[in-house]
């Protein structure tokens, strides 16, 4: 130990055997104020600052600062003095000791350049960084980890999962971290922690054991946000899944429609022959009107896949909804009221009966949706002039049109997503609930129709949709499905069917032939290639299948030999976008009719193309 003495006056008056050998010095040397010296300069105004406030109190100090060892090297000393006093109290000075801490210094150095390091590194790493007790107390987190987290360290140190987050949120760490304590291994785990304002975030976490060097084990992680992307892969994963449905439905419906084709077409032809029972007719009328049925749900099923051609007709959107309100009733269940008002003398539009079906369908479920607590939800036509109303119809061509609005009483919607509301995907349901395609299909079928929709709504409040389509003066088309009654429209030529599948040719054929014409017939386009080479005679019209094996109707009409340039060609198929989309195909003279077909339906355009000018 390194000892020294001053008397009353900061004289020194004693140094022991170590000092005096640590120094280097004689005593003589440091007496007095000579020990002054010793002191490093950067060191001294310090030091005697201190031992003056000392003197003045007389009261203990201790001071880090650094003196001279006898090789010259200045050295950091711990020194402590504490005043002495006579037995009668008098005040005679101080006696210090002083210890040699230069390595401790260096090592405190170190290590707080080595924290500070350590504080840099995480405070700028992009990753969230924890580590927890093994109790789960927090023990430390990062400046991303305060950040994101609106908190600090101080804050929540000591704090266990259960006082920091929602307990199922809780729960899910606390399993976590235990796995990993109990395996020793690191994982890397996908842990869902809400932001402070509540919102769901998910997060890629790499959790891992961590035992320090007292033994203690603990639990650290780092964990980046991957609410965006997993969103992102979520919709990915969504549309491929869409896609995949559209395409197998579009393909069942394909199959299916020429099936349908040829039940709907031969109870057809059965029911207009003159030596069918009339008791055997009833029955007749009912495959029919089955087969009928079963063509709307293929329609559907091409709709949803995208795959459908538009029928728009005529109709009173009065007697659509009085058709679909029974099957809306059983949709929104027992706890909703569905009231419809129907407006007298509403005028007609002119719009895809299967189409504005499904966009009541999608309008009403949503307002089912919207009210999990039951409530109303009320379908009303009206008049209107669009350009007269509000900002409404903003894309309606001014004139007459016609308003359907469907309006509940349910949870309303903000300004936010309200104005989302139409994008494919956007949906404010649970995964599985909603696809977020409702509204999109349903603005695309209006705008399609030429019309436009409005929507009215308020959180708390309800919404109120309103379809607005053009008025149209024609009078309401008769529905298809009357077979008996319409003549088959007659005619004359020579007509080259193409159709792979047997019963659908068989029933064009015989259909052809009742209406007067000369058939001649080929399974695919290579033999209705074959077909148009050797026939000698002319061929007025070609009636051939999109899709079909070898050649399929497109390709074969690119194929034609010159001299057939000049016939008319009528497609049939499950398929409608497939043909028009197809750029041989409007460059030609071809005309479409989608399957399945009523015969006179079938008859008349075949009429038409015949009879329209070359
Ligand atoms: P989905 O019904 O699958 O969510 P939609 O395209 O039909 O998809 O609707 C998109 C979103 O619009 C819904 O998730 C909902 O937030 C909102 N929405 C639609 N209709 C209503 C309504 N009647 N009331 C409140 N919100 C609605
Ligand atoms: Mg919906």
């Amino acid at each position: 130990m390194l000892l020294w003495v001053t008397d009353e006056s900061m004289a020194c008056t004693f140094v022991n055997k170590p000092m005096l050998d640590f120094s280097g010095c004689r005593l003589e040397e440091v007496a007095g104020d000579g020990w002054v010296q010793g002191v490093h300069p950067d060191d001294r105004a310090r030091l005697l600052g201190m031992a003056e406030f000392a003197y003045r109190s007389k009261q203990p100090f201790t001071l880090e600062h650094r003196v001279r060892r006898h090789d010259g090297v200045h050295r950091w000393v711990l020194d402590t003095a504490v005043p002495q006093f006579t037995a009668e109290g008098a005040f005679t000075g101080y006696i210090g000791s002083c210890v040699d801490i230069t390595e401790r210094r260096a090592m405190e150095e170190a290590l707080r350049e080595s924290q500070e390091r350590f504080q840099a590194y995480m405070d700028n790493s992009p990753a969230v960084a924890f580590l927890k007790d093994e109790d789960g107390r927090m023990l430390y987190v990062n400046r991303p980890f305060e950040t994101f987290f609106q908190t600090t360290l101080e804050q929540i140190r000591g704090k266990s999962d259960a006082e920091l987050w929602p307990p199922e949120t809780a729960q899910q760490l606390r399993e976590h971290d235990l796995a990993v304590l109990e395996s020793g291994q690191p994982t890397q785990i996908y842990e869902d922690v809400p932001a402070p304002d509540g919102t769901p975030h998910h997060w890629l976490v790499l959790k891992f054991p961590v035992v320090e060097p007292s033994g203690a084990r603990r639990v650290g992680g780092t964990a980046i946000d991957v609410t965006e992307q997993k969103a992102l892969e979520r919709q990915l994963h969504h549309s491929q899944k869409m896609e995949a449905i559209g395409r197998l439905a579009g393909g069942v419906a394909h199959d299916f429609n020429n099936l349908l084709t040829a039940i709907q077409g031969f109870s057809e032809l059965l029911l207009r022959r003159p030596d069918v029972h009339a008791a055997a007719k009833r029955d007749l009328e009912e495959i029919h009107k089955a087969a009928v049925r079963a063509a709307g749900l293929t329609r559907q099923l091409l709709a949803f896949s995208r795959q459908q051609a538009t029928q728009p007709r005529v109709l009173d959107l009065n007697d659509v909804v009085a058709d679909l309100s029974k099957m809306l009733r059983r949709v929104i269940g027992a706890d909703i009221q569905l009231q419809t008002v129907a407006a007298a003398g509403l005028g007609r539009v002119r719009v895809d009966p299967g189409q504005i079906e499904q966009v009541i369908a999608n309008l009403v479920v949503n307002a089912r949706d919207a009210m999990p607590r039951g409530g109303r939800v009320l379908v009303e036509t009206a008049n209107a002039e669009a350009g007269a109303g509000p900002r409404a119809c903003a894309e309606l061509a001014p004139g007459p049109c016609v308003v359907l609005s469907v309006k509940d009483t349910g949870i309303g919607m903000d300004a936010e997503t309200m104005r989302h509301i139409f994008e494919p995907f956007f949906t404010t349901k649970d995964a599985g609930k909603g696809t977020g395609l409702g509204l999109s299909t349903v603005y695309g079928i209006v705008r399609q129709c030429g019309g436009d929709i409005a929507v009215q709504s308020e959180p708390g409040r309800g919404t109120t949709f309103s379809i607005y389509l053009p008025r149209v003066e024609e009078e309401v088309e008769a529905t298809a499905g009357v077979p008996a009654r319409v003549e088959l429209k007659r005619g004359a030529g020579t007509v080259l069917l193409v159709e792979d599948e047997d019963m659908v040719r068989g029933l064009v054929r015989e259909t052809l032939e009742l209406a007067g014409y000369e058939v001649l017939e080929a399974r695919h386009g290579k033999e209705a290639l074959t077909v148009c080479e050797q026939h000698p005679g002319p061929i007025h019209l070609m009636v051939t299948d999109v899709v079909m094996p070898e050649m399929g109707g497109p390709e074969l009409v690119k194929h034609l030999p010159t001299r057939r340039r000049g016939m008319k060609v009528l497609f049939l198929s499950g398929h409608a976008q497939a043909a028009f989309d197809h750029p041989d195909l409007t460059s030609t003279k071809a005309a479409f009719l989608q399957k399945p077909f009523a015969l006179d339906a079938f008859t008349r355009k075949v009429r038409d193309v015949l009879d329209e000018a070359a």
